[in-house]
């Protein structure tokens, strides 16, 4: 898989393509991560990105060219070529654009698997007070927020949706089934966890996960599974 991101800072995309799970993903070529500079799509001493919004009010937006201009380098789409401009520019059914935005459909496990099916992602980062409208009406992006609340840009919102896509490849976990266990994949919770020591500080391991009969942990596991689920989010349980 290929995730491009077109963001204001690239450096932070590029500390996460390098660090932990996911850096040696990228090392092995499971998945390669390039970000794209919207200011290098500039032309003013300034490099501005943003400008004041028609009809008033706080803050910045994100102004259309710079954005339309880094999509189109990152997709080889040249709009001399067309009369047309970047929003007719279709891309393969393998890719999609999503755009970092809480306005969007929110971020969860079964989008995180459905985006993991894809060849690339382009992940396109706001910041200010986001984007000029014809940025969406012009390239048509999947919106995606990862929850109500308001972050100062997107990086972080694309670092959580890669994240959450990038484990899910094949060969990126050690074990392949470590993803399957986990919570949200089954649509419960993930039961509780225990390592050495047996004892600490008075509270002992589960007798049963010490016992090696694996059909009786696993009906354990599945039980606490749902006791879990029950308590902590009962909505999981509708489905
Ligand atoms: N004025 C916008 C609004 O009220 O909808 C919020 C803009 S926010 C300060 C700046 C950028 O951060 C957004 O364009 C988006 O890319 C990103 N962002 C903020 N919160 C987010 C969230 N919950 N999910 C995804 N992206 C988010």
């Amino acid at each position: 898989m290929r995730i491009d991101v077109l963001t204001l800072f690239p450096a932070l995309i590029d500390a996460f393509a390098e660090t932990s799970i996911v850096g040696r993903a990228c090392a092995a070529d499971l998945v390669s991560i390039v970000p794209t500079d919207i200011r290098d799509f500039t032309y003013d001493n300034h490099r501005s990105v943003d400008d004041k919004p028609f009809g008033g009010g706080p803050g910045m937006v994100m102004s259309c060219g710079p954005v339309f201009e880094a999509f189109e380098h990152v997709v080889g789409w040249n709009p001399s070529d067309s009369a047309g401009d970047a929003g007719e520019c279709k891309l393969d059914a393998g890719s999609e654009l999503i755009m970092l935005t809480p306005q969007g459909e929110t971020f969860d496990q079964s989008l995180a698997k459905e985006l993991a099916q894809r060849q690339r992602l382009i992940l396109l980062c706001g910041h200010y007070e986001g984007f000029d409208e014809r940025i969406r009406d012009g390239l048509s992006p999947r919106e995606i927020s990862i929850g109500d609340y308001v972050l100062t840009g997107g990086e972080l919102a694309a670092m959580v949706l890669m994240d959450a896509v990038i484990r899910m490849l094949p060969g990126v976990l050690g074990n392949e089934m470590s993803a399957d266990d986990e919570s949200f994949s089954s649509g419960l919770l993930e039961y509780p966890q225990y390592t050495r020591p047996r004892e600490f500080r008075g509270h002992s391991v589960p007798e049963v996960l010490l016992s090696g009969d694996h059909a009786k942990i696993l009906e354990w596991r599945r039980a606490k599974s749902l006791e879990r689920t029950k308590k902590r989010r009962p909505d999981l349980l509708k489905d």
